[in-house]
């Protein structure tokens, strides 16, 4: 069902690859209503995009080949509200240590699989106050880290002291996994994004 508050939006998921069914549920359980983006004209009836975890150097070939990655770089420039987990995250990184195809518009600087083959996957709680006054269970899947964000992006949160959370402006980024988790703050952070957004846009 819709949370009253979520009404008027609609988030898009980039389902090329990786994994969209988890956002899907994690924005149905807060209420919101998804569609899944795979075409370039879809970009234009969403009021917020998640860029899903997956592989992020399959899903920058799968953006060009399918024709989305010029019109939806436009998108976000002109503001349309952005949610990268995991490869999402590098994706829409300025800077990844190792050159591929990518979104770039985010001032940061990322490390693809930064946390090695040791603890490529592991899970801690932690208290991010951005998102909530309670600790959270943050998942991290062959994760990258974000060595160092500029310009106008801003660090919010650090695991022994490595950024795992960012946000500039209309772009919000998580190294970690929320879809994996019941707790929907997250989500629910870029919801009240989209919806903002989707208040001040007048072209809409
Ligand atoms: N290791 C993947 C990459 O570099 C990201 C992993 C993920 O999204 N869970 O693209």
């Amino acid at each position: 069902m819709t949370n009253e508050r979520y009404k008027d939006i609609t988030v898009g998921i980039l389902a090329l690859q990786g994994s969209v069914i988890e956002h899907e549920q994690a924005l149905a359980r807060i209420g919101v209503r998804s569609v899944q983006v795979r075409k370039r004209e879809q970009l234009e009836n969403i009021d917020g995009l998640i860029l899903p975890g997956g592989e992020s150097t399959t899903l920058g070939k799968l953006l060009g080949l399918f024709g989305i990655m010029e019109p939806l770089r436009e998108r976000i420039r002109a503001g349309l509200p952005v949610f990268g987990t995991c490869a999402g995250l590098i994706l829409l990184a300025e800077e990844i240590e190792g050159e591929q195809p990518h979104i770039g518009v985010m001032q940061m600087r990322v490390r693809r699989n930064a946390y090695g083959r040791q603890i490529d996957s592991f899970s801690v709680r932690e208290r991010v106050a951005e998102f909530s006054p309670q600790p959270m269970e943050l998942v991290f899947i062959r994760a990258p880290w974000i060595e160092r964000v500029y310009g106008e992006a801003r660090a919010l949160a650090e695991l022994n002291g490595h950024i795992v959370a960012a946000r500039q402006n209309n772009m919000l980024v998580t190294s970690f996994h929320p879809e994996l988790t019941d707790n929907g703050c997250v989500h629910a952070y870029f919801a009240d994004m989209a919806v903002a957004w989707k208040q001040t846009d007048k072209n809409k």
